[in-house]
């Protein structure tokens, strides 16, 4: 038996951030970054906020959040006392609110505590998930964490805030959708209804994700490329991701190379090495590669144009292909790699891969 749930209320489109109107009396908490409000894209959020409310704002988010960040946020919440929290920005600042909700239920300072997640990046899904990202940089480590608490209340997903995103960052976090839509898709815990929502966002990523790094301004675009990162968020949910994940997590944690962007470089090898080991994943490439028209064929010779047809995209993103080419060094790699192959088959995302590598073949995939 499986239990699908659904706890997320999402608002979409035009004015969607006047929810934020119906609020009154209310001691609000907003967790954001400091480039937010230094850019003002933060008054989208106040400016909707009215003044019988008390506003505080938390802005010492890093990208790819550390501990220190949710205790301290911890200490912040403890003492502000509020009765909403909203996560306004990028993964980082959601996933950091997310773990302080959780920590602050956990440790006693509060019982319960409405989360409204407002994402600026299409990228992490993490407004309709119950995953939060966190890093011991002791441990030189992401941890996954996964709990029914983190699962956000409400999520806004108003396109104009994403209008400001680089084309660097909309390339990066743009291929972590596909990602997650992928490894969602040839899961273990892949189902009907994970698959639908998969291949929606799978197909909108590949017909506009190049139209919004090439034209920020093109609003169609960018609403599509954020409407597929939430629905891939919520095929994850269910469906969970795979080894991509489970290696960009140990990565992540020693090199601080944005997290799409390390997704993106080992994107085409897992498909091609979850393809050779394990013939349901390859069939679901397949009817990926033939529902987008990448294929009129089957098996081995569909999934590499779905291959070719993920690594010319990443080409026209101007992502590089492997992580020699990203700045880093053969030598620098190399004293990694043992502990990166042990840490990514323990990897919680890895679990839900359709084949369970051993450390020699994570070594193979990522090897420079
Ligand atoms: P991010 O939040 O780190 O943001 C990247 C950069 O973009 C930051 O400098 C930020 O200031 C800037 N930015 C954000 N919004 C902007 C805007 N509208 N205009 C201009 N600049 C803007 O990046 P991200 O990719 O969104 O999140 C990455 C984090 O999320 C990682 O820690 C990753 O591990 C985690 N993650 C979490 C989940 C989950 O389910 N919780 C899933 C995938 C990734």
């Amino acid at each position: 038996m499986k239990q699908l749930n659904f706890n997320t209320n999402i608002f979409i489109g035009e004015n969607s951030l006047d929810c934020l109107k119906t609020y009154s009396n209310e001691r609000i908490f907003i967790v954001t970054d400091g480039f937010l409000v230094e850019s003002k894209l933060i008054d989208f959020i106040t400016d909707n906020i009215n003044d019988t409310n008390t506003v505080e704002i938390y802005t010492d988010v890093v990208p790819d959040p550390v501990v220190d960040n949710v205790v301290g946020g911890v200490e912040k919440l403890d003492a502000f006392k509020p009765t909403l929290l909203i996560a306004f920005g990028g993964g980082s600042a959601i996933d950091a609110a997310k773990a302080m909700k959780l920590f602050g239920i956990k440790l006693g300072k509060f019982e319960q505590l409405t989360l409204i997640v407002i994402p600026t990046t299409s990228g992490t899904g993490s407004e309709v998930t119950n995953f939060s990202v966190i890093t011991n940089p002791k441990e030189n480590l992401k941890h996954p964490l996964v709990d029914d608490l983190l699962q956000p209340d409400k999520a806004i997903l108003d396109t104009r805030l994403v209008r400001t995103v680089p084309p660097h960052i909309t390339a990066d976090t743009g291929m972590d959708v596909l990602t997650h839509a992928l490894e969602a898709y040839v899961s273990t815990e892949a189902n009907d209804f994970s698959d639908a929502l998969a291949e929606k966002a799978i197909s909108l990523i590949l017909n506009y994700l190049e139209r919004a790094f090439v034209n920020g301004d093109d609003m169609e675009a960018r609403e599509k490329v954020h409407y597929a990162s939430c629905l891939a968020g919520i095929a994850f949910n269910q469906a969970s991701l795979g080894l991509c994940h489970g290696i960009a997590h140990t990565i992540g944690g020693k090199f601080h190379m944005p997290h799409g962007r390390i997704n993106a470089i080992l994107l085409p090898s897992i498909i091609e090495f979850n393809s050779e080991k394990c013939n349901v994943a390859m069939a679901k490439y397949a009817d990926i590669a033939q529902k987008n028209s990448l294929s009129t064929g089957s098996g081995k010779m569909a999934v590499r144009q779905l291959v070719n047809r993920i690594k010319k995209l990443r080409q026209a993103l101007d992502i590089p292909s492997n992580f020699v080419e990203m700045g880093e060094t053969v030598e620098s790699l190399k004293p990694h790699l043992d502990t990166i192959g042990k840490e990514a088959i323990q990897d919680p995302t890895t679990a839900t891969n359709p084949i369970q590598p051993t450390e020699e073949e994570v070594i193979a995939i990522i090897e420079p």
